[in-house]
Parts: structure tokens; sequence; C-alpha cells
């Protein structure tokens, strides 16, 4: 199997077998993202554990890539430091943004890494970032982020 087909077997896993989602009993803060273009959407929910690490909760609907990059996002920064998703969101970004080019950071992406070849595709970046721009936004909401930035 080539990259770009491993790349789809792990988006539509993480479609088919979504991590992590579901509601928090007690929310600091939910927002409602929508992606027009597609018809995507996403409601994230956050909060904090004992420890200060991230609790992340999410519902959504809509197609493939921005279901499974909600799934990978709570993978990636549920039960992590504020500064773990912030590290992994900043490369999440960038990866989108780099349009196929540059070397994505496995070790910070894990599954993530498999939206390298979405990014190829301007359409598709909105759906790959609207869960991650959502987590960003409750984030805010719960002061809950690290610094501004972007
Ligand atoms: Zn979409």
């Amino acid at each position: 199997m080539d990259l770009e087909g491993l790349y789809q077997e792990i988006i539509l896993d993480h479609y088919k077998h979504p991590r992590g989602k579901g509601e928090l009993t007690s929310p600091l803060a939910e927002v409602h993202h929508v992606n027009p273009t597609c018809g995507d959407e996403i409601t994230v929910q956050i909060a904090t554990d004992p420890a200060g690490h991230l609790l992340v909760g999410y519902q959504g609907l809509g197609c493939s890539i921005s279901q499974a990059s909600a799934s990978v996002m709570s993978e990636l920064v549920n039960g992590n430091s504020i500064e773990v998703a912030e590290t992994a969101r900043a490369a999440f970004v960038d990866m989108m943004h780099a349009q196929g080019s540059g070397e994505p950071n496995e070790e910070i992406l894990g599954d993530g890494i498999a939206f390298a070849g979405v990014a190829k595709y301007p359409a598709r970046v909105k759906c790959a970032l609207l869960p991650w721009m959502a987590l960003r936004d409750a984030q805010i909401q719960a002061n809950l982020a690290e610094s501004e930035e972007g």
C-alpha cells in the first residue's frame, strides 16, 4: 500500500471509530463551529482534570475528513497539558497550510500525519481544521489558552 492509501486508511478508521467522542459532565466552555462550504459541524467542550490537564469532549457531523480530524484532535489533546495541546495544534495547522510539502512531525502529530495528503486540497483543509479552530476557541473562552498568537 502506498503512503496516500495508508493515510486514507487511517482517516477512515478514525471516521468509523471516533476516539473520545462524547459530552463532558461539567464543561468550562462549549463552542459550536460550522464549515458551511462542506456542511461540517462540530461542538467542542473543554474542562480540566485536577492535575490541570485538558479534557475535551466533542460531537459532530459531516464529512469523513472533519470527523476524523476531531477524533485525532481528541487523541492528541485529551488528558494532556495545555502546552502539549498547543504544540499539537500548531503542528497540525502548519501541516495543513504547507500544501503537501514539508515534513510533518509524527512524534507530535501521531495519526494526524495522515492529513498531510489532505493539505493539497484547499477545500478539504477547512474540514480538517474545523475541530482545531473550535478547540482554540473553546480554550480561549475557558481561559485555558497558553498565549495569544495568530
Ligand atoms: Zn468537510
